[in-house]
């Protein structure tokens, strides 16, 4: 059982993020920690990481980003959720907190944009029927296999249900796209647990999608590899290959360039097949170019080829 520690939470809010391609708008997480406790999230090697039965919510977010758009003489055009945890939990708490802090907001006419494993209950689509333009999602997922979802991200909304968040997003009229993130090499980014992926989030109505591939970090390496190697005696994949990571920045890991970039051309062909357009995470494969993985929705993230390489540098 996840433990909830309230917290008031002092002014600025709606600052940007440390995350290369979100450092051009403000972000915000509604807790500390993450209750959906993926296993490879990056937020366990943070200092201020909680622990994985716990967040710490910040339950006067609404209040103080009311107050702080009062006081701005120039208003942010959107706001992205969330950074360093998920905005859709499925604890109450932090949905009320979404909730009435997404709602400031839209009433206020800024743009809210998402990345959610999570669950997005009934009344936030009413919700955003209100201004379905100002509303931008996205929704992480890699797999339709509940063995997959059970040992990595066990508290997430289950892969069938986040295509169908993806379905009545898009049936309101809100631009969703979908997230390949993090695929983990010769386990989920094979023909095998794409196709059948692939082919319900196009039936789901989804065109464009983003990839990236598994960024190992020392603070989750030894449990994952632990949890792969359960997979690997299950017989799913032939051999787990972390041994073999060798590129990455920021303390990370991940398959050299060569290798990333071939997957990236197979999964890219492969998306093709399903009417689904693939782009890369520009912040973790700087080298491969494309457009930019549309975390926060189209524009503003710049498209400009010419855009200042250090946006896209890896942290
Ligand atoms: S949903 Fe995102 S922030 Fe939450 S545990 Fe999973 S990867 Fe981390």
């Amino acid at each position: 059982m996840v433990e909830i520690i309230r917290k008031l939470r002092r002014p600025p809010i709606l600052t940007s993020s440390a995350i290369p391609c979100l450092r051009h708008l403000p972000t915000i997480n509604i807790t500390e920690g993450c209750a959906l406790g993926c296993s490879y999230c990056y937020i366990q090697g943070y200092s201020h990481y909680p622990g994985p039965e716990r967040v710490i919510l910040f339950e006067n977010t609404a209040e103080v980003v009311r107050d702080e758009l009062r006081r701005k003489r120039k208003r942010p055009r959107r706001v992205y959720f969330s950074p360093s945890s998920d905005a859709f939990q499925y604890l109450p708490e932090v949905q009320e907190v979404t909730f009435q802090t997404m709602s400031v907001l839209l009433e206020a006419g800024i743009e809210v944009a998402f990345l959610t494993k999570g669950f997005v209950a009934d009344r936030f689509l009413q919700l955003f029927k209100g201004a379905p333009q100002l509303v931008f999602a996205q929704i992480g997922i890699t797999s339709l296999d509940p063995g997959v979802w059970r040992t990595f991200e066990p508290r997430t909304g289950p892969p069938s249900q986040r295509v169908e968040s993806i379905r009545s997003l898009r049936g309101i009229g809100i631009e969703t796209t979908a997230r390949l993130d993090p695929l983990i090499p010769d386990l989920t980014d094979t023909e095998a647990n794409m196709n059948p992926l692939l082919a319900a989030l196009r039936e789901a109505g989804v065109t464009r999608a983003s990839a990236s591939f598994l960024f190992l970090r020392q603070c989750f390496a030894d449990r994952l590899s632990a949890q792969l190697d359960g997979f690997m005696l299950a017989g799913s994949v032939l051999a787990w290959r972390y041994q073999d990571f060798v590129d990455g920045c920021g303390g990370g890991r991940m398959t050299s360039l060569e290798d990333r970039a071939l997957r990236f051309e197979r999964l890219s062909t492969l998306c093709g097949q399903h009417g689904i357009r693939l782009n890369a995470c520009r912040c973790k494969n700087p080298e491969l170019g494309g457009s930019g993985c549309l975390i926060a929705g189209p524009a503003p993230v710049p498209a400009d080829p010419t855009a200042p390489q250090s946006l896209f540098e890896c942290r």
